[in-house]
């Protein structure tokens, strides 16, 4: 038996919202609060977690943290009928500011979209939300690893994985050579970016009618050396470059993280149903 103290790496925290703020046409940022934060403990990079949120005319998610530990919590919200229960999304933590007690997720928000959109372009100072998240900064839910020996890093994102690879470019160490693509709706989406490493970023917007990211990325002259790719964004977009990346690229498939962050045509509860497996 184990002597030391564990703690479990992800655990619910109840937070409520302090403001929001229109980051462009397509992306608002909600800031949240909440006395639990202090355990929050996110590890940076594409950290993501799973947020609970309420249904519209309910003044809080319901999420049964009575039940016990989080595995009891899970199946207790399971077991609730899904027009009750809160609604499960997945989203990245951009950032957490623990001296203020804050932390931001950025929404991708589009036409016709889901309930955590729609609840993203309507909530207001004082909503209340729950987050099954990191009490532990090295957890799995931290996807980006670039492998010992990684010389460069390729990155592509959409509007949803924009988000994930600020960050992403934030952790980067200085002066690794980065090739970055970011495909984003509008031309005012475009981002300030923070990074010591050596980053070349090209933005993909559409409604310009942006090359694919298969097209973009192929038409690219790569730098030299042992690559690390991190890929995320609309599954079908995000299948395709890693086939080119492995197939056409030769890159080692070990060195391709790659992760559908929506499929169009389906919500995360389809998803979730019909596991993406191709
Ligand atoms: C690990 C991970 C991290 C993520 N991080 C973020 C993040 O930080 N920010 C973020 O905005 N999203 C993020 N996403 C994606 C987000 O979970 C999905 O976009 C989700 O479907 C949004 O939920 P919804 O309730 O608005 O729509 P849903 O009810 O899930 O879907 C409704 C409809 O909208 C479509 N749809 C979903 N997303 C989009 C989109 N972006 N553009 C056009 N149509 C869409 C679906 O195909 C479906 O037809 C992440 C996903 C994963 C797996």
């Amino acid at each position: 038996m184990s002597t030391q103290a564990e703690t479990a790496p992800f655990r619910f925290f109840d937070l409520t919202v302090d403001r929001t703020r229109r980051l462009g046409p397509s992306l608002v940022r909600v800031t949240f609060t909440g006395e639990e934060l202090k355990d929050f403990a996110a590890g940076g990079r594409d950290q993501s977690l799973s947020l609970f949120l309420p249904h519209p005319g309910q003044r809080a998610p319901v999420v049964p943290r009575e039940a016990g530990d989080m595995y009891a919590v899970l199946g207790a919200w399971r077991a609730l009928p899904h027009e009750e229960r809160a609604v499960m999304r997945s989203y990245t933590l951009r950032e957490q500011r623990a001296e203020d007690g804050e932390v931001d997720i950025d929404f991708a928000v589009h036409e016709d979209g889901g309930p955590a959109c729609r609840w993203a372009l309507a909530t207001r100072a004082g909503d209340r939300v729950t987050v099954l998240g990191p009490a532990v900064a090295d957890n799995t839910a931290v996807r980006c690893r670039p492998p010992e020996g990684t010389e460069w890093v390729l990155i592509w994102g959409d509007e949803t994985a924009l988000p994930a690879v600020a960050a992403i470019l934030e952790w980067l160490p200085a002066g690794l050579p980065a090739r970055v693509w970011l495909e984003v709706p509008h031309a005012g989406d475009r981002l300030e970016l923070t990074t010591a490493a050596d980053a070349e970023v090209t933005w993909l917007v559409r409604d310009e009618g942006s090359p694919s990211a298969v097209e973009a990325v192929s038409a690219a002259e790569l730098p030299e050396g042992v690559p690390y790719a991190w890929i995320a964004g609309e599954s079908g977009s995000v299948k395709a470059l890693r086939r080119h990346l492995v197939n056409e690229r030769g890159i080692d498939r070990r060195r391709v993280t790659f992760v559908g962050y929506w499929k169009r045509g389906l919500s995360e509860d389809g998803l979730r149903e019909t596991p993406d497996t191709d």
